[in-house]
């Protein structure tokens, strides 16, 4: 099996704002050549990176807002997040969970720190990606999964770690995640010096996010917290090794190919369609979902 090499290793951003809640590095679509294209099937990365919000009695967070064409996926590292949407999905992700929205036809939905969570405050730490549907899912029904950490299925490496599963597959493992094309979402948890080896077709796009720790890639690449690692559209494997205690999101997804044409909340294949969309949404085809 060939190596996949590193492309490119990309540091965080300027953090922005989303609403109140999240404060963001965005690495999709962002510099670097991330455009929509190059992680596809992965067209949007936001990364609230450990951040301390200040108690308050008013939650912080994004309010009611569409999506049609593609998928939301929350991950939260620390702290807590509460999401609602008009197709009466939603619910609380605590740390380590992972919200799995497929936003499809299209709905309204909302985004907010947990009531309880927020009163106190304290790190916030979370991923959010865009996962685009191939043509033929875009319109099919919303859907809802919300993936608690202990449904996780995980791979023991020994005095390395472990890696958990989210979707796809790991050594065999599975991971909960039901996906419309495939999908390997994955957290390496390494203990300092440990090592995890991975394995994907040469053609998916594949990257690593380090969330917490540093790690060596291939034995010659050094990656700080907070930094992303593409790798290239060649090659099959590739190995990590932590110089201290890490957390690695491992992303690897095959490419759709298929022309992506997007504005704002929307990811479609067309002009039209978009123009589609915000008719439905301006008539109120969305459905409805109190502020
Ligand atoms: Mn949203």
């Amino acid at each position: 099996m060939a190596i996949k090499k590193v492309e490119i290793i990309v540091p965080p951003r300027e953090p922005h704002f989303v609403g109140d809640g999240f404060r963001v590095h965005n690495f999709i679509p962002g510099g670097f050549r991330l455009d929509m294209k190059r992680m596809d099937p992965f067209i949007m990365l936001d990364y609230n990176s450990k951040f301390h919000f200040s108690g308050t009695d008013k939650p912080r967070g994004v309010g009611v807002h569409p999506h049609r064409g593609f998928e939301t996926v929350t991950i939260a590292y620390q702290g807590r997040v509460e999401h609602g949407d008009s197709s009466g999905g939603g619910g609380i992700i605590g740390e380590g969970d992972v919200q799995w929205m497929t936003a499809a036809s299209g709905v309204l939905h909302k985004e907010f720190h947990e009531t309880e969570w927020a009163k106190k405050g304290g790190i916030f730490q979370m991923v959010q990606l865009w996962i685009n549907l191939p043509t033929k899912d875009k319109m099919s029904p919303p859907k809802y999964q919300a993936i608690k950490n202990s449904e996780m299925n995980t791979v023991d490496l020994g005095e390395n770690g472990f890696v958990e599963i989210i979707s796809g597959e790991y050594q065999s493992e599975k991971g909960p995640a039901s996906t419309f094309s495939p999908i390997n979402m994955m957290n390496a948890k390494l203990k300092k010096n440990g090592r995890a080896d991975f394995s994907f077709p040469a053609n998916f796009s594949t990257a690593l996010l380090v969330i917490e720790g540093s790690i060596t890639v291939n034995d010659n690449e050094k990656v700080l917290t907070d930094h992303f690692v593409l790798f290239e559209n060649e090659g099959e494997a590739f190995q990590i090794e932590a110089t201290e205690d890490s957390v690695v999101l491992v992303l690897s997804g095959q490419p759709l190919n298929e022309p992506i044409f997007s504005h704002g909340p929307f990811v479609m294949n067309s002009k039209q369609e978009i123009i589609q969309a915000f008719d439905d949404f301006n008539t109120g085809k969305f459905g409805y979902l109190e502020d």
